[in-house]
């Protein structure tokens, strides 16, 4: 039987995988696995919402064993380490248990493919910058939007604690990257702040402060999107007393401090590092595969490897060309219409039929402004381009695009059924997590 193996079971990956186990798998046409070095998929784009407390991850991990098993696919626990093109083959690590004691739990082992899909995401990029790795935060996994969650409230419960001896109660926090996740998870963050004040973990609002800096290198945040969505956002986050800073890159980060190019000192009792991606390191490792200077595969129109037609990549992991010199942007909505894509590509491929070429259509973006608002365009029903939203119209279009990543991976029922679930939990509890 043929045999599909997809490495990354994130945003696009897994969408892909269950599509292919319910057409494929189901009827035997075909073997279906999907590999993940996390045992638990949680959609991307909510870890802000994770870092600022304001989801409960539990209720939004799908465990992949289960869904495998419901969706006709093999679920494989194990990380990417090497390829064997000729061979067909490809690597995992051996992985050790999480407790650190350090026994074995998976040898190194080796899968057998005919297809490989290659989708892998993205990872920070720090682009050199002294200090950046080492003491600023990111936000590409679960334990690290977890990790900062706790961080950024041990922080304030000391400096309320600090304020309660007479010291000042202020909490300085420097976000660096003005693109959606810095802007995003700036926003969430006042959330975040008067839930803390409504229940004592931070000082009454005007006896205490929480110094929220978004820094920014280009002229302006968003630089992705049109510039009357930039001002937009820029008005409605200093509306929320959040500093924004363009056109100073950052030089320098120590534990408590932030450098600028002009000279600048930002203090910084947590530092978030939000600008820029690349692809995971492994991808340049991979016999030869061609790869771009931030180490995604350089993929075809039909998004097969430049180097090696039996192997696929798409999502972030993946460089594909999209109109002029312009690539597909790393976006959700790009993974899911790739997903979309290869479900019908691959089943072409093992009839023998033409693949087809990817084509990328821009549905517009939505940045999420905290609880109730948003902002971004929108692709018009007519041929019009794209459209301006704002407030509480944006918000709810874009809460619309996490459930339409559950319904393309749950199904309708699923997805209905979580949604009332989680409305019936949050019912009576804090809108933060608190411990
Ligand atoms: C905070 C935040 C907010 C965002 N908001 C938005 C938004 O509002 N809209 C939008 O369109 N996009 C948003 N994005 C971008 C979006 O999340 C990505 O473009 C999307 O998740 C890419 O999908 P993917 O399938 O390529 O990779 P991912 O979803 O990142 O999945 C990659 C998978 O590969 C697995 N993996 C990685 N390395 C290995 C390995 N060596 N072996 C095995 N498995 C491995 C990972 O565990 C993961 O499950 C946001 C991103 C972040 C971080």
């Amino acid at each position: 039987m043929h045999r599909i193996v997809i490495v990354g079971g994130g945003a696009g990956g897994l969408e892909l995988a269950t599509r292919l186990g319910d057409r494929l798998g189901k009827a035997g046409r075909a073997q279906i696995i999907l590999v993940d070095r996390c045992p638990t998929h949680v959609w991307k784009p909510l870890l802000h919402e994770v870092a600022a407390g304001s989801l409960d991850t539990h209720a939004h991990q799908i465990t992949y064993a289960a869904h495998a098993h419901w969706h006709h696919f093999e679920f494989v626990h194990g990380e990417l380490a090497g390829l064997d093109r000729e061979g067909r083959t490809i690597r995992l690590n051996a992985m050790m248990d999480s407790e650190e004691r350090g026994e074995e739990v998976f040898p190194v082992r080796v899968l057998n493919y005919d297809t490989l899909v290659l989708a892998l995401g993205s990872r920070t990029n720090f682009f050199g910058i002294a200090g950046a790795e080492r003491n600023a935060i990111t936000l590409d996994t679960l334990e690290q939007a977890e990790r900062l969650r706790k961080h950024l409230l041990q922080t304030c419960v000391r400096s309320r604690a600090l304020a309660s001896g007479g010291k000042e109660d202020s909490v300085g926090i420097a976000i660096i990257g003005g693109g959606a996740t810095g802007v995003e998870l700036a926003a969430e963050l006042r959330r975040m702040e008067s839930t803390f004040r409504q229940f004592g973990l931070l000082a009454p609002e005007g006896q205490g402060v929480m110094k929220v800096t978004l820094l920014e290198a280009g002229e302006r945040i968003l630089p992705v999107l049109s510039p009357k969505i930039s001002e937009s956002t820029r008005t409605s986050l200093e509306s929320m007393g959040i500093e924004v800073s363009v056109s100073d890159a950052v030089t320098d980060v120590s534990t408590r401090t932030v450098r600028t190019k002009s000279g600048r000192l930002i203090p910084a009792d947590v530092t978030i590092w939000a600008a820029g991606i690349k692809a995971p390191d492994v991808l340049a490792t991979l016999d030869g595969l061609a790869v771009n200077r931030i180490n995604q595969i350089k993929v075809t129109g039909s998004l097969q490897s430049e180097t090696d037609e039996n192997i696929f990549a798409f999502g972030d992991c993946a460089s594909c060309s999209w109109t002029g010199n312009r690539m597909v942007p790393p976006r959700a909505q790009a993974a899911h219409q790739q997903a979309l894509f290869l479900f019908k590509a691959l089943r072409a491929r093992m009839e023998g039929s033409a693949v087809g070429v990817f084509q990328y259509k821009d549905h517009g973006s939505l940045v999420s402004l905290g609880s109730s608002s948003a902002v971004g365009s929108v692709a018009a029903v007519a041929n019009i381009g794209n459209v301006f939203v704002k407030g509480l119209v944006a918000n709810l279009m874009y809460a619309g695009l996490y459930q339409k990543h559950l319904m393309a991976v749950s199904g309708m029922w699923r997805m209905v059924v979580g949604l009332i679930a989680h409305g019936l939990r949050r019912a009576g509890a804090p809108r933060v997590k608190l411990h």
